[in-house]
């Protein structure tokens, strides 16, 4: 199966006054046709900004693309110009913030602001647009669609907002929807609607997904596979069953410890992950996970491993699965 979306050693950073922050480094993944893939890593990783990046969103100072490729269906994008890359985000892919009241206009009604994207990007006549529109609003459940047309976004509640949102995204029948943390700051009970919302509206478009999520519960239910981010690296990757049930990076482990999953029914002790994630203005030279690793050895201070291949559908970067690794394990003391 050709992939969709290609990324190759990607880097991103960024120009602070105290100096760069490398928040990217070195990230590859494939996203295939109609699967859902989620990346998953705690504030800081790297997640959002390498999906900016597949927007173009990191276009423009004080952050660059540094290096890698990013391919969408053959073509690269990283050297795209502005007017190109607009043609992508939003007609080729679509995206759901967390926050949809950064992204909608309160100064215009929501029937105005999706008929917008229709006009854009599926050349409609506004009236036809705006017809459209009711229907799109229709199809993400929200009651009384031709009336709320005329509404501005601070007269929804933050589900309906949310539920505006992925009509937009969904408005130009996009190929690839990137969703970053579209439920976090909702209540429980609307989290749950919306995620069945866009998984069902995913299944029924044949779209592929880009799922960032740090609730991994979520991941369980919604993904084919998983990548985990730390440091600005991805350490681990693989099908969720492979990355779940049999993970080997001492951060995933970690992460499944320190995170509350929906799929668990039962109470559980959560273990947080002691220390801190690693500062991205000067990162460790080798595994970004070392200051808090309680397996880390002297190797690990020096050289970032490559990736371990366990399967065709599990890798990893980690010294300790590494053929090449040091036969005794000399371990220098983490904080975990
Ligand atoms: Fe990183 Fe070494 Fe710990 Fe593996 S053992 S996670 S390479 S510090």
């Amino acid at each position: 199966m050709k992939p969709i979306l290609e990324v190759r050693d990607l880097h991103v950073s960024f120009d602070t006054h105290e100096g760069e922050v490398q928040a990217v480094r070195g990230v590859s993944f494939d996203l295939y046709e109609g699967e859902t893939l989620a990346i998953v890593g705690e504030s800081g990783s790297g997640k959002t900004v390498t999906v900016q990046s597949l927007l173009g969103l990191i276009a423009r100072p004080p952050g660059r693309i540094k290096g890698g490729s990013i391919r969408y269906r053959g073509r690269e994008i990283t050297d795209l110009q502005e007017r190109e890359l607009d043609q992508i985000r939003g007609a080729e892919i679509g995206y759901v913030f967390q926050d949809p009241m950064t992204s909608l206009n309160p100064t215009m009604t929501i029937g105005r602001q999706i008929g917008e994207v229709l006009v854009k990007h599926r050349k409609m006549s506004k009236g036809k647009a705006l017809r459209h529109a009711v229907n799109l609003l229709r199809s993400v459940g929200i009651p009384n669609p031709s009336a709320r047309i005329r509404h501005y976004p601070h007269q929804l509640s933050g589900g309906m907002r949310q539920r505006v949102m992925i009509a937009m995204a969904l408005a130009a029948s996009p190929k690839v929807l990137i969703a970053d943390e579209p439920t976090t700051a909702l209540d429980v009970t609307i989290q749950a609607q919306i995620l069945d919302l866009i998984k069902d509206l995913k299944e029924q478009m044949g779209m592929s997904m880009i799922l960032i999520t740090h609730d991994l519960g979520v991941v369980a239910e919604v993904a084919d596979r998983v990548i985990v981010m730390y440091g600005g690296k991805v350490v681990e990757s693989g099908d969720v069953e492979d990355v779940f049930n049999r993970c080997r990076h001492p951060y995933t482990k970690g992460l499944l410890a320190s995170m509350p999953r929906m799929d668990r029914l039962k109470e559980e002790k959560l273990e947080p992950i002691p220390g801190n994630p690693p500062d991205l203005l000067s990162p460790p030279k080798g595994c970004p996970f070392v200051e808090r690793c309680q397996y880390a050895m002297r190797i690990c201070n020096e050289w970032m491993p490559d990736v371990t291949v366990r399967s065709e559908t599990h890798q990893l970067s980690c010294w300790l699965e590494h053929p090449m690794a040091p036969p005794v394990k000399e371990a220098v003391g983490g904080g975990m």
